[in-house]
């Protein structure tokens, strides 16, 4: 009989990645911005929860690649709620 269990995800950022629009946050969304005439080689951009949501629009036509790790809030404020 197997047990069943419940996948946890893993989660690539940590508290090390910051916000590169505030610098102050921690990072929970990772782009991968997509090569264009003005960024040959594409790039890489972190953002927080709430600089993400505020670029989101301009940003996501220029992305190919998107980690959204903001599930990680989730769990921490359900976690708070515990203690
Ligand atoms: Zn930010």
């Amino acid at each position: 009989m197997s047990i069943a269990t419940t996948e946890v995800p893993a989660f690539i950022l940590n508290a090390k990645h910051r916000c590169d629009s505030c610098s102050s946050s921690r990072a929970y969304v990772a782009t991968v911005l997509s090569s264009s005439p003005a960024l040959p080689n594409g790039g890489e951009l972190l953002f927080c929860a709430h600089c993400f949501r505020k670029h989101a629009e301009a940003l996501l036509p220029l992305l190919s690649a998107i980690v959204d790790e903001t599930a990680q809030l989730v769990e921490h404020v359900r976690d708070d709620k515990h203690l």
